[in-house]
């Protein structure tokens, strides 16, 4: 579909209603949110405060926003169409621009928290490769194409977007060492030093609302959903810990960094006494369960939102396969 094609189609569908046809009734939406920032970044865009505050407005005339363990607790009623906001990662634009509108809709949201970017201030790796990506200045693909063999190319992509995708799966296969070491030199090529993408710190998430659920993402961000169990308990360990001693608070809820999991990691959090195991999934949920899939909602175009906030594109892709 062309970018103008699409456009029109999600255009067409916030402002004909057809989000009253695409949101189920009976089911809860929890949309997986990350970045939220006024300045626009082309490696990953991030959600404008606006398009935010506009997409609440959407739901809010559609049914419900709730705190994801109210869905956990209890089944959505058949006639009702429920949402939950799920934010991933930390970063400190939740507080300085998503908060804020949370807060003027007077909505509950959950936000999952990597240990380590905690300590460190510093948001996770793929947050600050498209940072860097986006502020560096000179001939910075040069500088990237150091770190993959000479065969390795992004010619023909069409949007920095992909580019930027493009860049971090190749670093994916790259030893965390070596990742840094190429961020590092990337941010060192910044020329607008501007204000560098990074995470809430402790005394941070201690301070939020009672509105804000927070929830583990992981120690490290690193997936887990290829390691040994073994490495799966200490990461969840280092999680739990962190919680009750850094945040004073139990570890109530888990997401699954990027998302990828086994049914026995889920099987683990449950019996250790997780009590809300976070998907993505991409499906709606009829709730009263403690495994929760979401909907990743990333996209640029206001219609666009809608249209992943109340699950239509996965409902269209089963279509299509069917
Ligand atoms: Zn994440």
């Amino acid at each position: 579909m062309s970018e103008a094609t699409r456009a029109l189609a999600f255009g067409t569908y916030a402002a004909c209603g057809l989000d009253r046809l695409g949101a189920r009734r009976g089911h809860a939406h929890i949309l997986s949110l990350h970045r939220v920032h006024e300045k626009p970044s082309p490696y990953w865009p991030p959600m404008h405060p606006a398009g935010l505050d506009w997409l609440l407005s959407r739901l809010l005339r559609l049914g419900k926003i709730v705190d994801i363990r109210e869905i956990a607790a209890r089944r959505v009623p058949s006639g009702e169409r429920v949402f939950a906001l799920s934010f991933d990662d930390g970063y400190a634009d939740f507080v300085e621009y998503a908060l804020p509108v949370l807060e003027s809709h007077g909505v509950p949201s959950n936000l999952n928290v990597v240990v380590e970017s905690m300590r460190s201030g510093e948001a996770i790796w793929n947050a600050r490769l498209y940072d860097a990506l986006a502020r560096a200045g000179g001939d910075f693909y040069r500088a990237v194409a150091e770190f993959f063999p000479d065969d390795w190319s992004i010619e023909g992509l069409r949007t920095k977007a992909h580019i930027g995708y493009e860049i971090s799966n190749g670093f994916r296969s790259h030893s965390r060492a070596e990742r840094e070491r190429a961020i590092r030199v990337l941010e060192d090529l910044c020329e607008y030093p501007g204000e560098p993408v990074r995470a809430l710190r402790v005394d941070e998430v201690r301070a939020l609302p009672v509105s804000v659920h927070v929830g583990a993402h992981g120690e490290t961000h690193e997936p887990l959903s290829d390691v040994s169990m073994e490495e799966f308990r200490s990461d969840v360990e280092a999680c739990r810990v962190f919680f009750e001693t850094e945040l004073n608070r139990p570890m109530e809820t888990y997401a699954f960094p990027l998302g990828g999991y086994r049914r026995e990691q889920v099987e683990h959090l449950l019996d250790t006494g997780v009590a809300h195991v976070l998907l993505v999934d991409e499906e709606p949920t009829i709730g009263g369960r403690s495994v929760l899939p979401r909907l990743t909602v990333g996209a640029t175009r206001r219609g666009h939102y809608l249209a992943e906030a109340t699950g239509l594109r996965r409902r269209l892709a089963s279509a299509v396969q069917r």
